[in-house]
């Protein structure tokens, strides 16, 4: 081509278009949702950079779509995709589609090397899409025209050429011209074994399957229709007005044949007219368009979701707003990360239209940072800068409205889907310990959701708990070691004294379990007493007179022995009494009820190195 420059590939790309195209074997149908995803990326791009430059998006330049099309019905084995968003320049063309200089690419190449393969996660994930299309295509040819603004006031339309297997493409001037208006078109040559991708019906089944959900902006197709319709037989003159009706019926007579046609109509169709789910009703969306929809936020079409909740609301401020939220079945990889970071995965919309998902943390709070929750609130101003965005009331009340609804989905999970909730607990348990300890407001809302192992139970609630106390009880008993067995915690000797004696002992190994209970203190009227520090207390004291009286014949009889510990040990210990709390051990060091617990001087020692 005229003017063509000839790049070549980073080696990186060419060993990363390889793993696509090799991880991606069996899944080769991934590539239409990641061009259709880029598309839908680049309508968003352009609707946010018309929010600060007006002249991007002119009067009659306004519409904002995708178009996917078989060149003259698929008889020329080429598929076109459309879009009318940001396009690329000669630059970008070859900086996007050609280098390595994207954010994650070299992460990617990292972990699916060391994970032995790519699978469409990671794909999604690290937006790796464009090369998938090399999954059905040997060559691709990309054009594309960026918008014409202040700073770039005549945009010249490229073209990027690349095949398959070479190592390096060409990027040159459109011969054609402007032709496309704004935006980008990419050609896919489908491959002689690949025919399957032209038809109509197998994409439309394709969009309805990956884009519906994902893909904002409309999705028109050009359909195609073959009729065949008579051909008109020739008008015979018209005959004198006399014999009007014997001509009629002399024309029917003499009809030849009726010769045929075919002829071809085509026709943009909407495919993704469904409105997008969060926008229904609940009693109308069936359970598996909620997975196939979280798949579709999750960029993984193997994601699973452990529960949902699916809201609307009108906060009183005139912004009604819709929200559907997620419980993810699996701990996301960078949990962790995101508690600390304060990232969280609220996308964030307008009337339907992407905004932003980097909502800091005064969204929504860091102990829920895992949730993934798409909001869309109808009457935000959508032309206003992220700033003043920032400062209105709905999204002052953004995050109380959803710790409320996280807190009932767990409350509604953990009574009505008791397995669920078991898997919530067991993922989520030290997030939701965290959220105790954070939120004063809700603290008792969360300490039901605690799930504990006990001397009891493997898996028992702290209402279970105060419904099994025994007759007089007051503490909650709990003894804590991080990162140590519940059966191992239960022979301690401060367990066993209670459990002889019929109490029931929470068995805490979590590293949020301490401090969370030091903060709860006080449960349906119960004190929480860690059995290992000084303050605790039996209940059923009158029960045990006799053992009492013993007690205090005792301490008359060891009086001259405690005087001599308290006065050999007087630089390590506090204190010397004497007690019943023990069973077989002689004699346990103890904790003052307001110095740290065994346990907590540990972490604290490990914290300080
Ligand atoms: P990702 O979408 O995660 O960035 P891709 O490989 O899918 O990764 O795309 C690479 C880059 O190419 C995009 O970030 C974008 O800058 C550019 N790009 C791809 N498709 C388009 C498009 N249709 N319009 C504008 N830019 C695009
Ligand atoms: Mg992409």
């Amino acid at each position: 081509e005229p003017g063509a420059e000839t790049f070549r590939y980073e080696s990186d790309i060419t060993r990363l278009r390889s793993l696509v195209i090799h991880s991606l074997y069996s899944h080769k149908d991934v590539f239409l949702r990641e061009l259709l995803s880029n598309a839908n990326d680049a309508l968003e791009k352009l609707r946010l950079t018309s929010l600060t430059d007006r002249d991007v998006m002119k009067a009659g330049e306004a519409n904002v779509t995708i178009e996917v099309r078989l060149d003259e019905g698929g008889k020329t084995g080429k598929l076109v995709i459309r879009d009318t968003g940001i396009g690329m320049s000669k630059d970008e063309l070859a900086r996007n589609l050609g280098t390595i200089a994207r954010s994650g690419t070299s992460e990617f190449l990292k972990r699916a090397e060391e994970g032995g393969g790519a699978d469409g996660n990671l794909i999604g994930q690290f937006g790796l899409g464009f090369y998938s299309c090399f999954l059905v295509s040997p060559t691709v040819r990309v054009s594309s025209l960026p918008p014409v603004t202040s700073s770039n006031p005549n945009p010249i339309q490229h073209t990027f050429v690349s095949t398959s297997s070479g190592d390096s493409f060409e990027v040159f001037p459109d011969p054609r011209g402007n032709t496309l208006g704004r935006g980008t078109e990419i050609v896919l040559d489908i491959q002689e074994d690949e025919k399957e991708w032209l038809s109509t019906s197998r994409l439309k089944g394709l969009i309805d399957k990956h884009s519906t959900f994902s893909t904002t902006f409309p999705i028109y197709m050009l359909e195609r229709k073959t009729t065949r319709v008579p051909v008109e037989a020739p008008q015979s003159p018209p005959a004198d007005g006399d014999d009007d009706e014997l001509n009629d019926d002399a024309d029917t007579d003499n009809k030849t044949p009726e010769a045929f046609e075919t002829v071809v109509d085509e026709e943009w169709l909407r495919v993704n007219d469904k409105a997008p789910i969060w926008m229904r009703e609940p009693k109308d969306v069936p359970d598996e368009e909620y997975e196939e929809f979280y798949k579709a936020v999750s960029k993984d079409p193997t994601a699973e979701t452990l529960g949902w909740a699916h809201f609307k609301g009108d906060t009183g401020s005139g912004v009604s707003y819709r929200a559907i939220m997620y419980i993810p079945a699996k701990l996301p990889k960078d949990f962790w990360q995101k508690i600390t970071s304060g990232v969280n995965n609220v996308r964030l919309m307008v009337k339907r239209v992407f905004i932003t998902d980097d909502l800091g943390e005064e969204y929504m709070p860091r102990w829920l940072s895992f949730l993934k929750v798409t909001v869309d609130a109808d009457d935000l101003p959508l032309n206003v800068s992220r700033e003043t965005l920032q400062n209105h009331r709905f999204l002052q009340q953004l995050q109380r409205i959803l710790v409320r609804k996280a807190i009932d989905l767990f409350t509604r999970l953990a009574t009505d889907e008791p397995e669920k909730y078991k898997e919530v607990s067991k993922l989520y348990g030290n997030a939701l310990r965290i959220g105790m300890l954070e939120s004063q407001k809700d603290k008792i809302k969360i300490a039901k959701l605690l799930r504990f192992e006990s001397t009891r139970s493997d898996y028992t609630s702290l209402e279970e708990y105060v419904d099994n106390r025994k007759e007089g009880q007051k503490q909650i008993y709990y003894m804590a070691g991080v990162g140590e067995k519940a059966e191992d915690l239960a022979r301690s000797p401060f367990v066993e004294k209670l459990k002889a004696r019929g109490y029931e002992v929470l068995l805490l190994n979590l590293p949020s379990d301490e401090p969370m209970m030091g903060a709860l203190s006080n449960f349906m009227g119960m004190q929480t007493q860690d059995v290992s520090k000084k303050g605790l207390k039996y209940g059923d004291e009158d029960e045990h007179e006799a053992e009492k009286k013993e007690l205090d014949a005792q301490k008359v009889a060891f009086a001259p022995l405690i005087d001599w510990l308290k006065k050999e040990l007087s630089s390590q210990i506090s204190d010397v009494v004497l007690t019943n709390r023990l069973v077989t051990s002689p004699c346990t060091i103890v904790v003052d009820s307001m110095g740290w617990s065994a346990n907590m001087a540990r972490i604290m020692a490990a914290q300080m190195g």
